[in-house]
């Protein structure tokens, strides 16, 4: 199946849902994401920033664009101008970050930011625990920033084909999500994404409640390079 396809088979699958698609363009070339955009997507995901940076400036200024990479505090800067949503939020010093930055570009709106939940068994360098997001969501320096918003959570999980498991990931994140929602987003319609679920377990993830697939490979073939 061409891109063009691909997206309209997702169009299709997740009308009538709650459910988007982020369609995960790295390692791809402009033109590729530009088969995504003439078939009327966009929203876009990457991972590395110093890509985005790359492509960001060649590309339709419509497009929303999600990092959902690791971001050292240092890169913030160079995505804060233009970026929609972070989904890959893991610490305070980085929101603090992305906040200021926020701030210096005078953006229309803030920056969308969303915690990243270790779900995955397998010890993951990045992502925070329950515990630590709600540290977080309690501190007097989150509570103080204005130019950013915390949209939801994101979970990356195990890489294996075990049903049982992928669906246990997935529920405790979901379980995560709504736990955060009614301790600290009661009656705050910002906080309403969940993002997980990739090319091998996205079906999975929409029945279990996801809001943002992250789908790459199931839409433009393999990479020649993983990461
Ligand atoms: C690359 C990547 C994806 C997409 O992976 P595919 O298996 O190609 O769909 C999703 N989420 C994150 C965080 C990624 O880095």
């Amino acid at each position: 199946m061409s891109i063009k396809d691909n997206i309209l088979f997702f169009d299709e699958r997740l009308k009538n849902t709650p459910c988007r698609l982020v369609a995960v363009s790295k390692t791809h070339a402009p033109d590729k994401i530009m088969e995504a955009y003439e078939a009327g997507h966009r929203l876009f995901g990457e991972n590395k920033v110093q890509e985005l940076i790359e492509k960001y400036p060649v590309l339709p200024h419509d497009i929303s664009w999600h990092l959902i990479g690791h971001l050292q505090t240092n890169k913030v800067k160079y995505i804060a101008e233009f970026i929609d949503t972070i989904q890959s939020v893991d610490s305070l010093k980085l929101l603090q970050e992305i906040n200021k930055r926020a701030e210096m570009h005078n953006r229309t709106l803030p920056i969308n930011c969303m915690l990243q939940i270790s779900i995955a068994d397998e010890e993951t360098k990045y992502g925070m625990d329950y515990e630590e997001a709600v540290a977080f969501l309690q501190s007097e320096e989150y509570r103080a920033m204005k130019y950013i918003r915390i949209t939801g959570v994101m979970g990356i999980a195990t890489n294996t084909d075990d049903q049982d498991k992928l669906r246990g990931e997935f529920r405790y994140l979901r379980d995560c999500f709504q736990k955060l929602k009614e301790t600290f987003f009661f009656a705050n319609q910002d906080f309403s994404e969940l993002s997980m679920g990739m090319t091998s377990d996205w079906e999975l993830a929409l029945e279990e409640g996801s809001t943002l697939l992250r789908v790459g490979s199931g839409i433009f073939g393999t990479r020649t390079y993983q990461k």
